[in-house]
């Protein structure tokens, strides 16, 4: 199955709205994505996206398209989101939720999702769940990708990005067929401004700070999936569908 679905409306926010289809409502996932920066979420979440049509949502691709426009483009919201982001630092939950709510639709939408790097920080998480209530739906399940630090580094090196589509390579693992330049729509890749070695740092030490929180939280709810994200993008797909089917 592949069901890619317009990211427009999430990655630009309102004036534009979807015009994706939903899909199948036995199709329907809604699943949050957690582990580390480098661990490979955006790479898994794009494989899942595909599996199961849901669109993937992450607000670190919201942040780096509207880095691209011009700042007079950029709402004061986003304008502080990229500040912080450059730094490595996260953003404030105030800025971050001001910037879900005017895409909650996404977060409505009957063909469910696969968030990514939503929420980080315990209080996102209790906004996540206050809307899903709202909405008489709820998560199927968080996914927690799990990576020693020092692999964490090697893979955040080799990291690059096309900076049109988001789609995300690595130079060993997941090398684009023409060296650096993007398998869809032919862009020159690049390496993100927060992968430098002094952003990757303290990226490291804010998710490790941020997340404890999170973790707790939804394992005590008893939805946390653990999944070793170790080895090949589509062998760590294959773990997550396995994890998946053993934990429903
Ligand atoms: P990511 O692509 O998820 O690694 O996000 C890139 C950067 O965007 C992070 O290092 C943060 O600076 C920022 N960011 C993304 N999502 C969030 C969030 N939910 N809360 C705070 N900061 C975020």
């Amino acid at each position: 199955m592949n069901l890619q679905r317009d990211r427009s409306a999430w990655l630009h926010g309102p004036p534009l709205v979807c015009q994706s289809q939903p899909v199948h409502p036995t199709h329907c996932r809604r699943l949050v994505l957690l582990g580390p920066p480098g661990v490979g979420k955006g790479t898994q979440a794009a494989f899942l996206s595909a599996t199961y049509g849901a669109c993937h949502l992450s607000t670190g691709d919201i942040f780096r398209t509207a880095r691209q426009c011009h700042s007079n483009e950029q709402s004061p919201a986003l304008h502080e989101a990229i500040a912080h982001m450059n730094e490595g630092r996260l953003v404030t939950d105030e800025t971050v939720l001001e910037i879900i709510r005017e895409r909650t639709t996404c977060l409505s939408c009957r063909g469910g999702f696969i968030l990514d790097g939503f929420p980080r920080t315990a209080l996102q998480a209790e906004a996540l769940e206050a809307h899903l209530g709202y909405e008489g739906v709820s998560l199927d399940a968080v996914i927690n990708y799990e990576l020693p630090v020092d692999e964490l580094i090697v893979r955040i090196s080799g990291r690059r990005l096309c900076p049109d589509c988001k789609a995300v390579y690595h130079v060993t693992s997941r090398p684009p067929r023409e060296e650096g330049r993007c398998n869809t729509c032919a862009a020159a890749l690049i390496v993100r401004e927060d992968d430098q070695p002094d952003a990757v740092a303290v990226r490291q030490r804010a998710y490790q700070e941020s997340s404890a929180p999170l973790l707790d939280l939804y394992a005590a709810r008893g939805m946390l999936v653990p999944v070793a994200a170790h080895g090949l993008p589509e062998d760590v797909f294959a773990r997550t569908i396995t994890a998946l089917a053993v934990w429903h």
